[in-house]
């Protein structure tokens, strides 16, 4: 059997063992619904106590304001809304967002544009990085919200998420920052950081796909997106999934001590993104050093990513030419776009996103695959001739 690399770590991860392991009792034997009186029900509400509580000692916050979800979009869809619902009552109608937030945050500004709120799309500059000045313009009392990605999935770049909640706070808007990429790959402190909502998702940190949470710092009041029972606080209805929930903490657990690992991570990441742009027309994606430690986006002139994408894959390496969210439509990505690289070259980009789990040798194996890929590509390529006549 040949070699099999996973480095697609941004679109979602494995389940890890001692997740699984986790989980397993709460199939086999805690079955029972947390609202129920009885025994069956108390041993189902002590196993998801314990996990709030596990999870608001990692974040340094009170378990009262984590709630769960169903996923990372759920947790973005319901921060927005919510509080653009409460924004509404206080006559605050404005959003204000950047343009290179994940389809969860941006569709859900476009949603709520459709339903009479105003929303101004903040730009970033050629690494990625939020137009602070244009930012702090953006703000003013009728803004209900600003939501900030705290890390960007495709890029990876970091956003100074401390400085935009002054401004935030400034003009008495919330602050919410989707931190679905942050989590497990930066130390995330909400005793220190003033953020209002905080999103994240379990399934790429190891944890199963269909659950997330969202932090509510407590105080801050906002909108249910679903009515109905008394769970979680009477905030967001629906039995909870508890084996999800208990796999949740586990995972969250595991990757805060995973963070002691992350400079290892970023020396691979380092050194894969200076074998990759050594290669003549190359360009690195986003910030060079406020980077996901695992987060590596090439652009190669002249070459479709969905080329390279194929090749490396019959090599037996999972990449990903920018978003798992995107990569079916044929639009070139919103982030590139973003960042200034013009449409013909953003369709020449891949995403490299590495984990705690991904060795030396996997890097040594996807630098002498992909820099004969790219020769290949180009040599079939009529532009790429061109470059090469004219020497340009
Ligand atoms: C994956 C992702 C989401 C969506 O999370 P799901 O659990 O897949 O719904 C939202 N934001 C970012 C930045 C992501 O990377």
């Amino acid at each position: 059997m040949g070699r099999f690399v996973y480095a697609d770590n941004a679109a979602t991860t494995p389940v890890s063992q001692s997740v699984i392991d986790a989980m397993a009792p709460c199939f086999a034997s805690a079955w029972g619904n947390p609202s129920s009186l009885h025994s069956k029900g108390r041993e189902a509400k002590a196993l998801l106590d314990g996990a709030r509580e596990r999870i608001a000692r990692v974040f340094a916050c009170e378990a009262s304001e984590i709630y769960f979800t169903s996923c990372g979009s759920e947790s973005d869809n319901w921060a927005i809304k919510g509080a653009a619902l409460r924004g509404k009552k206080k006559g605050r109608t404005h959003i204000v967002t950047t343009v290179i937030e994940h389809p969860a945050v941006l569709n859900t500004c476009r949603a709520l544009e459709k339903e009479g709120f105003t929303v101004t799309y903040v730009g970033v500059d050629g690494d990625g990085v939020v137009d602070m000045q244009a930012l702090e313009a953006a703000i003013t009392e009728n803004t209900a919200v600003v939501a900030v990605m705290y890390a960007n999935n495709e890029i990876g770049t970091l956003q100074p998420i401390e400085r935009i909640c002054a401004l935030a706070h400034a003009k008495g808007a919330l602050m919410f920052t989707d931190a679905v990429q942050a989590v497990g790959n930066v130390k995330i402190d909400l005793s220190a950081l003033p953020v209002d909502m905080l999103a994240m998702s379990g399934h790429k940190i190891h944890a199963p796909k269909g659950v997330g949470m969202l932090f509510i710092r407590k105080g801050v009041v906002i909108g249910n997106l679903i009515d109905g029972g008394g769970q979680e606080r009477r905030h967001r209805a629906g039995t909870e999934n508890l084996p999800y929930i208990v796999g949740l903490a586990k995972a969250i657990e595991d990757a805060d001590e995973q963070l002691a690992d992350m400079p290892r991570v970023a020396a691979m990441r380092d050194r894969l993104i200076e074998a990759l742009t050594a290669i003549p027309y190359s360009r690195l994606n986003g910030h060079r050093t406020e980077r996901l430690p695992g987060n590596v986006n090439v652009g190669f002139e002249c070459i479709e990513g969905e080329s390279m994408l194929l090749l490396l894959d019959m090599k037996g390496i999972c990449a990903s030419t920018g978003s798992a969210c995107s990569s079916a439509s044929l639009e070139p990505s919103h982030v590139l776009l973003a960042i200034g690289v013009p449409h013909e070259k953003a369709h020449g980009s891949i995403r490299l996103s590495i984990s705690h789990e991904t060795t030396e040798e996997d890097i040594d194996y996807i630098i002498e695959s992909l820099v004969p890929i790219v020769a290949r590509l180009r040599e079939m390529s009529p532009l790429w001739e061109e470059i090469v006549k004219n020497g340009k």
